[in-house]
């Protein structure tokens, strides 16, 4: 179809692969963000060779080379610090075609906004509904304006108001059982090597550190809470020395290193699979279609291959928008409810749902063939729109 007119709720990743993706199609593209000021949640993504294809595919493959980190292999170790599985990453770009660029968001976002234009972005506009008719999809907004085209794509994240019209009500996000820490610090032989993604496992916890660019380490700390906590006095790096007491010294040193004023600290949730990503006109992409446990490193991924599909069907048919969209969902549905779910049972691995589990994961660890570990990863990409 030609000489549609979007209008994208969020300007996340989602919303912006989107937007990219539907200028480059020709489309004239409304992005209405309910921030004043874009501020990334987490220091850092990593964005597996699935995603980083989309970004190719939108004329940023340079760009994200020069923003990512170099990561050619990845260990596991136990608390203290003993390997237990060391995994060279080059045969999984070799097979795949593409290698996986762990990024800061901060740079990540400038990129994607720098590629849609940043003044473009309708700032301070927060969507309160949506609305259709047989000829056109309206987002209204608190302070009563409106915006209408001929699709609503809906990208405004795990608490999506946009998904609320879809679903018929509120879905509140299930929590995974475990708070997150992250942040960056420099990158210095004491913390790990520059190239590789460290994960170190042990009693329902970890702590990993993996490359981005300009030397630098994207951290992320996790342990199993109930729902609510803070962190005692406010003090992040006591809580984590508590938490992590007796692991290896590069997490002692990587808690003595970071700067506790940027750790984020969250907590893990989900959306259980919806029934449908689409109505009419409107369509949902990113976490407000899938939010999904950070475990498989997909969530953004999946968010990158929304925008490419959809864009794609709106591009390719000439039925109807309708049609284009339920197309989209006919594709995406069942990917991306299966990621979630295997996310899920990953996070209950190795936050301790059940500590049997969990310390059989830790035998497997030991033995673990590299191949089966790089096989599993490239089957997840390989299984997106751009093999
Ligand atoms: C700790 C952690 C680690 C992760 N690690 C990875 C990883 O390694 N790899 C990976 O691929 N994914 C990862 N993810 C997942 C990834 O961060 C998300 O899937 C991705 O950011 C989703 O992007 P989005 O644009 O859909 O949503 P968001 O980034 O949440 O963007 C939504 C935007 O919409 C705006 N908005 C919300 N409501 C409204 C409204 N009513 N009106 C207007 N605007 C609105 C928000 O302000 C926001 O800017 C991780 C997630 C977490 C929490």
């Amino acid at each position: 179809m030609y000489d549609l007119k979007a209008i994208v709720i969020g300007a996340g990743m989602a919303g912006l692969a989107a937007g990219i993706a539907m200028r480059q199609a020709g489309y004239e593209v409304e992005i209405y963000e309910k921030t004043s000021k874009l501020r990334p949640a987490g220091a850092g993504i990593s964005l597996w060779s699935n995603g980083i294809k989309v970004l190719n595919k939108l004329g940023l493959g340079k760009e994200i080379a020069g923003i990512g980190g170099q990561m050619n292999r990845m260990e596991y170790r136990n608390l203290e610090g003993e390997v237990l599985t060391d995994v060279n990453l080059i045969p999984l770009m070799e097979q795949v075609g593409q290698r996986p660029y762990p990024v800061s968001r901060t740079d990540l976002q400038q990129m994607m906004l720098s590629a849609f234009g940043e003044s473009d972005v309708k700032m301070g506009m927060r969507c309160v509904e949506v609305k259709q008719d047989a000829d056109s999809a309206t987002a209204i907004f608190e302070d009563g304006s409106t915006a209408t085209g001929d699709v609503v794509i809906g990208a405004d994240g795990v608490h999506s108001v946009v998904r609320t019209y879809l679903a018929g009500g509120k879905i509140t996000p299930r929590y995974a059982g475990y708070v997150n820490w992250n942040g960056l610090v420099e990158a210095s032989p004491d913390l790990a090597e520059s190239d590789v993604w460290v994960i170190y496992v042990g009693d329902g916890k970890r702590a990993s550190m993996m490359p981005v660019g300009n030397n630098r380490f994207y951290f992320f700390m996790g342990c199993p809470k109930p729902q609510g906590t803070t962190a005692p006095n406010g003090d992040i790096r006591s809580e984590l020395k508590e938490t992590f007491a007796g692991w290896a010294q590069p997490v002692q040193n990587l808690i003595e290193k970071l700067d506790p004023e940027q750790v984020n600290r969250l907590e893990i949730g989900d959306i259980d699979p919806l029934p449908n990503l689409v109505e009419g006109r409107i369509a949902l992409v990113g976490d407000s279609a899938h939010a999904t446990t950070p475990t498989l490193g997909q969530g953004g991924c999946q968010a990158m291959e929304d925008a490419e599909v959809l864009c794609r069907y709106l591009v390719t048919t000439n039925i109807s928008v309708e049609d284009a969209l339920k197309r989209y969902e006919a594709e995406r549905k069942e990917r991306v409810a299966k990621l979630v779910l295997k996310a899920r049972k990953r996070t209950d691995t190795i936050y301790n749902k059940e500590p049997d589990l969990t310390q059989q994961w830790y035998e497997q660890l030991k033995q673990e063939d590299p191949q089966d570990v790089t096989g599993a990863i490239a089957k997840i990409i390989l299984g997106g729109p751009l093999h």
